[in-house]
């Protein structure tokens, strides 16, 4: 495979044009925005918190195929975690991402897709964004850059 086609996998091109939880959510606990200004992108994530359980999550905002991919995902694998293992993920998604180059870990499943970005430094703050957004929101902070955290 070529690199691009390495970052485009299918998987990621699918979240980026049916992205999933992309919704407005009124009834969110807690609520953050980030932005990653290298490349545009910007999402709001929202969570629903229920005795440290992330019973929703939800996201909003305009982006790359990447950052747009990367929220989706997120949303999938956080709902239902409590809040340690959302930031626990969030790390372990940053290592697959800025860590020294592994097999992913099982834990990280679809996101693995994510991957690719390895290999496109500029891009690793795309695919970060959402994180840092979610970390930013379950710490009860409002704004998230993709500078922060890393
Ligand atoms: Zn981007």
């Amino acid at each position: 495979m070529s690199e691009l086609a390495d970052l485009y996998q299918e998987i990621i091109l699918d979240h980026n044009k049916r992205p999933r939880n992309y919704r407005e959510m009124p009834e969110c606990t807690c609520s953050a925005e980030g932005n990653n200004p290298l490349c545009g992108d910007e999402v709001k994530v929202s969570v629903r918190l229920d005795n440290d359980t992330l019973s929703d999550v939800a996201f909003q905002g305009q982006g790359c195929a990447i950052s747009r991919a990367s929220a989706s995902m997120m949303t999938g694998k956080t709902k239902g975690r409590t809040a340690s293992e959302a930031r626990a993920l969030s790390g372990q998604v940053r290592d697959m991402l800025l860590g020294p180059e592994a097999a992913p870990p099982p834990e990280v499943g679809d996101l693995a897709a994510l991957s690719g970005v390895r290999k496109f430094p500029a891009r690793i703050k795309c695919a970060m964004l959402p994180w840092h957004t979610l970390e930013a929101a379950l710490a009860g902070q409002a704004t998230a850059t993709s500078e922060s955290g890393d």
